[in-house]
């Protein structure tokens, strides 16, 4: 299965932490393979492609080596497609950034599907309460079905601090951010035990904190892409943790005939499908 592509070769790369190579963008984004040339032409002319190194929305791709993972001949490929992004970054975040032990409270603020892959991997971690917060019943109720000990609604008078802190024994370990929303981040923040960790996954822009909250608390705030993962290495994790019964993402899959991908984005936008996937023939 595809998933982003990487340089291979620099000093984030060497180290293990591909998700943040020099050549990122220009990999990934621009529309190319990186040297200014694309991956595909029509009558001489370039046809811009690549996307995540590969792009999608085909029945064939032209990917690389290094941005194909081999995954478990059993695994669905419905199943194994939002591995690639999605639910890679938000288990990824718990698993290799967040790193929690069993026992530790977890949060996430925003149940689609990278918080709802952050659920699954806090579950499977151990993580006692893991709380989710959605404003979505349906995505409360799912949350719950995954092994939420609360599912709770933001709400505008605060109490969402309150409620999170009863529910944690006095703060969380740990919380994952995918809605970069400034109201929200700067309750999570004050839902943090002392030196709890603050994983920021949304796409934002700027979020203004108290600093002497931050300071005196020793709360430590991380960015996370893809779930600062080593795709070939790290993959094959929650895959072997669905075969196991313990990452059931098929529950957050609704898969679309590619032909009906107008529906699928609907679906997205109103939050009846949590992760929409196409299908060909
Ligand atoms: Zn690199």
């Amino acid at each position: 299965m595809p998933t982003f592509h990487s340089c291979g070769a620099c000093a984030q790369c060497a180290a293990g932490h591909p998700a943040y190579c020099h050549a990122q963008q220009s990999l990934n984004v621009s529309g190319g393979r990186g040297d200014g040339s694309t991956p595909l032409s029509r009558d001489g002319s370039p046809v811009h492609a690549g996307f995540f190194g590969q792009s999608g929305f085909a029945t064939h791709a032209l990917a690389h080596e290094r941005n194909t993972v081999r995954v478990p001949a059993g695994l669905p490929p419905a199943v194994a497609a939002p591995l690639g992004c999605g639910a890679q970054t938000g288990a990824g975040t718990v698993l290799n950034r967040l790193r929690p032990r069993p026992g530790d409270s977890l949060v996430v603020i925003g149940a689609g599907g990278v918080g709802l892959s952050a659920l699954m991997a806090a579950v499977a971690a151990g993580c006692d309460p893991a709380v989710v917060i959605d404003p979505v019943a349906a995505r409360r109720a799912l949350a719950t079905g995954l092994g939420a000990k609360a599912a709770l609604a933001p709400t505008a008078d605060g109490d969402l601090v309150t409620a999170v802190r009863d529910l944690t024994g006095g703060g969380a370990h740990h919380i994952v951010d995918t809605t970069s929303r400034p109201e929200m981040l700067r309750q999570a923040v004050r839902m943090l035990r002392p030196r709890g960790e603050l994983a920021l996954v949304g796409l934002g822009t700027e979020v203004t904190f108290d600093v002497m909250s931050l300071l005196a608390m020793g709360v430590r705030v991380h960015g996370v892409i893809e779930g600062d993962s080593d795709p070939g290495r790290f993959i094959p994790e929650p895959a072997a943790l669905h075969r196991r019964g313990r990452f059931p993402l098929d529950r957050l899959v609704t898969t679309f005939p590619f032909e009906n991908i107008g529906d699928a984005v609907d679906g997205m936008r109103e939050g009846t499908a949590v992760k929409p996937v196409l299908t060909f023939g």
